[in-house]
């Protein structure tokens, strides 16, 4: 007797909750953001899962770029309307480069911020719950994902949700469960950048317009950047290919402070510097490379599908767009029930012809500046040509 009510309750607790969604997003990052935004008023069903409560951090430069501005505003202008008003955030208009003794400042075309990420992917995800009916999922991390006869199934870690969906989209960041599982997505280190991360106060002669970027002869072209933030705060980061920092054995915890101790511009500007919490290291996968991204009742975003710029290391706005276009080959499934790779790919086509070209051009750019590094010298030389300045402006 006393087993078998063992066995009627222990099948009632692990048997499995069942959620049934036309579209599952996992990841409320930017890409999964303006996913379920651009979702709005597509009559489908939508889930958005996260494995964190919002807010929370994210490593990164936070700087916002043009991209994810014009996205957000082309989603619907009264988001970008609201960003304007957010009041955590500097508007940056202009970008020195830094190399040796010289200088090269330019102006942006397009409106662009620095915002923290705590607040930034906060101000987004309030957004999807504020205008959208997703059901929203946090505290809730997608563990196994694979493909169903009619979809996609989602376990999650550590309980025994289920989510059943018809599509998925995986804007769950640099280490994506859906890029791995679905695409079979693995770490390329040539087209991956090992990177850190770390807020300071108190830095000298900085001004909340400008975004700052350091080069130094001993790792070009990698660059360490100084964002301003509100509050007298900067946000202070390095990064490197990966392929570069296993090939030259770099321990990029310590190279960040070797950079900044070699430079005398910089040891300047760090001379009554406080660091802010912990130097904190993360990945970005770089769209120097782009493979499949979508395939049977699935689209991978953002990072998933490996979109930062292998230049500047923007990703906010690439993902931002991915998210979108996903969204609308979403609608288009839906309208013709056709899930299949084949129909699906047509988004990859869609990112492509967005992002391809110039993430094509990007990577040549780093790959001449990588074999070539003289060519900083050169062009630190020729900085005060009005020829060269409209060139990198009209890249940006
Ligand atoms: C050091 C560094 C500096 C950078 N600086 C800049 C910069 O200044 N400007 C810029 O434009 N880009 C920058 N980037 C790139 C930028 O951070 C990314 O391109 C951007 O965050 C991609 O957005 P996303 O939505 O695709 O992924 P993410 O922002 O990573 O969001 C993914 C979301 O998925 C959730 N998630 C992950 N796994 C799971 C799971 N299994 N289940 C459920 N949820 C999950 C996460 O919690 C997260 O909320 C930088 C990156 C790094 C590492």
């Amino acid at each position: 007797m006393r087993i078998a009510l063992f066995a009627i309750f222990t099948s009632v607790i692990l048997r499995n909750e069942i959620l049934k969604y036309d579209v599952v997003i996992i990841g409320g990052g930017p890409s999964g953001c303006a996913c379920a935004l651009r979702l709005k008023d597509s009559g489908l069903k939508v889930a958005l899962i996260d494995k964190y409560e919002f807010p929370r951090d994210k490593v990164c430069g936070d700087a916002i770029p043009g991209r994810a501005i014009k996205t957000l505003n082309s989603i619907d202008p009264q988001y970008a309307a609201a960003f304007k008003k957010f009041p955590a955030k500097c508007v940056t208009k202009k970008t020195s480069l830094f190399y040796k003794n010289k200088t090269i400042t330019f102006s942006w075309v397009l409106e662009a911020y620095t915002c923290a990420r705590y607040e930034f992917d906060n101000f987004l995800f309030s957004l999807v719950r504020e205008y959208t009916k997703t059901d929203i999922f946090t505290s809730t991390q997608a563990d196994l994902v694979s493909t169903t006869e009619d979809g996609i199934s989602i376990s999650i870690k550590g309980n025994n949700k289920k989510f059943e969906t018809k599509l998925l989209i995986g804007a769950d960041g640099a280490h994506s469960v859906a890029a791995k599982q679905l695409a079979a997505q693995t770490l390329d280190r040539k087209h991956h950048v090992g990177s850190v991360r770390a807020y300071f106060t108190g830095l000298a002669n900085m001004d909340s317009l400008t975004t700052e970027i350091y080069f130094n002869k001993r790792f070009l072209p990698s660059y360490l950047w100084v964002f301003p933030l509100p509050g007298d705060t900067a946000n202070v980061g390095f990064g490197m290919l990966s392929s570069e920092i296993s090939k030259q054995k770099i321990n990029i915890r310590k190279a960040i402070y070797e950079f900044i101790e070699t430079s005398p511009v910089l040891k300047q500007k760090f001379k009554d510097a406080k660091h802010i919490g912990e130097l904190e290291g993360f990945g970005l996968p770089l769209g120097s490379n782009i493979k499949t991204i979508s395939g049977p009742h699935f689209m991978l975003c953002g990072d998933a599908a490996s979109l930062i710029d292998p230049a500047t290391g923007d990703g906010i706005g690439n993902a931002m767009l991915s998210g979108k276009l996903a969204a609308e080959q979403a609608v288009r499934c839906f309208k013709e029930n056709n899930f299949s790779s084949a129909f699906i790919k047509s988004y990859d086509n869609t990112v492509i012809k967005a992002l391809g070209k110039e993430l094509k051009q990007h990577y040549q750019v780093q790959r001449i500046l990588s074999a070539f590094p003289f060519l900083f010298d050169i062009i630190f030389f020729v900085s005060r040509s009005k020829l060269l300045k409209k060139l990198i402006k009209k890249q940006l």
